[in-house]
């Protein structure tokens, strides 16, 4: 196939996005200038790095790209309207592997409605692809991690470890229970971007997603806004079959594991009911797991066992 009828298979039909003018087959794309505020990000999967075709199909790398990106958007408050595909596709592959890639990506964006509005394509070694996604944001609804104020509540959506302990499973072929609920987990994420939209009621939120464990996340928000984060460990949530997993493993894949790409965040006491009926509502789970003090400030604390242990910052970093 060659790069226009392959370009030609990925356009989509026809769009959703009320603002987009001109999509795929331009020299770019144009979207009109709302009244929201626009928010975008760009994240890149290299293959060998961030994926293996022995845990991972096309598709599942397609969704999970993808995810990545609009877990983002989400971590910002926002509504994903649009992605751009810029891919490495090496030489040997073939038109199925290429359609299901794209088909993966096709799957998530028809939840949210988003547009593929355009891309590059490239043929290289190794396969790689790089998502940009634009979203939008009701002014001043931004959510940054430097929002986080002294007595603020921190939370969590949904449980933590779960996708690092499908990809223990997959690796590890063997009996587990859900086994399948913690490979999708890891293979086919969803982020959580109903419930950070439907926080636009109120005035401040720090939100962070968990791509690279809740440690390094809170510490991130911990530096932006200059506090210090204290969770507690007992708290942090888990899966109901979680306990099957080595201890060990257990600890280190809720605090460090990632790619969960849950959402923590800090909100004031008195948002707090509001944000746990916005869960309700929309049937995920939120947890309280620590508090934000001024005490020993740009540090995350861990009360674990009667003790308070400084969390090191051990997601995943590649320049380690
Ligand atoms: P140009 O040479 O002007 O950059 P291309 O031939 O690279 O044009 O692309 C033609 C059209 O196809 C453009 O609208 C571009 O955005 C789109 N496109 C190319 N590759 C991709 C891709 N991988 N995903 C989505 N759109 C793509
Ligand atoms: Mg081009």
């Amino acid at each position: 196939m060659d790069e226009f009828s392959f370009i030609q298979s990925i356009k989509q039909d026809t769009y959703r996005q009320p603002s987009l003018l001109k999509g795929v087959g331009d020299d770019a794309a144009v979207f009109r200038q709302s009244s929201e505020d626009v928010v975008i990000a760009v994240d890149t999967f290299v293959e060998h790095v961030h994926f293996s075709k022995e845990t991972m199909k096309p598709f599942h790398i397609g969704h999970r790209v993808l995810a990545a990106n609009i877990s983002d958007i989400a971590a910002m408050g926002g509504r994903p309207a649009f992605y751009l595909v810029s891919i490495v596709i090496p030489k040997h592959s073939t038109t199925i592997e290429r359609n299901e890639l794209f088909a993966g990506m096709r799957s998530l964006s028809d939840r949210y409605k988003m547009d593929l509005i355009g891309g590059d394509t490239v043929s290289g070694q190794e396969m790689s692809i790089s998502v940009t996604v634009i979203g939008y944001v009701p002014q001043k609804k931004a959510r940054y991690r430097s929002d986080a104020r002294e007595d603020d509540i921190v939370f969590v959506t949904g449980t933590l470890g779960d996708s690092q302990a499908g990809f223990h499973i997959l690796n590890n072929p063997g009996k587990y229970s859900d086994a399948f609920y913690y490979i999708d987990k890891h293979r086919m994420p969803i982020p959580q971007v109903e419930f950070a939209q439907q926080l636009e009621v109120i005035d401040r939120v720090a939100l962070n997603d968990i791509s690279d464990g809740i440690g390094n996340e809170a510490s991130e928000i911990a530096e932006a806004s200059n506090v210090s984060l204290y969770l507690y460990e007992e708290k942090l949530p888990t899966s109901e079959s979680y306990k099957q997993f080595p201890l060990e493993l257990q600890e280190k894949w809720k605090l460090f594991g990632g790619e969960d790409f849950e959402l923590v965040g800090t909100v004031s006491k008195d948002n707090w009911d509001l944000v746990q009926d916005t869960a309700k509502e929309i049937g995920i789970h939120v947890t309280e797991i620590g508090y934000v003090s001024h005490y020993r400030n740009n540090h995350v604390y861990l009360h674990k066992d009667n003790q308070l242990v400084p969390l090191k910052k051990d997601g995943y970093n590649h320049f380690k």
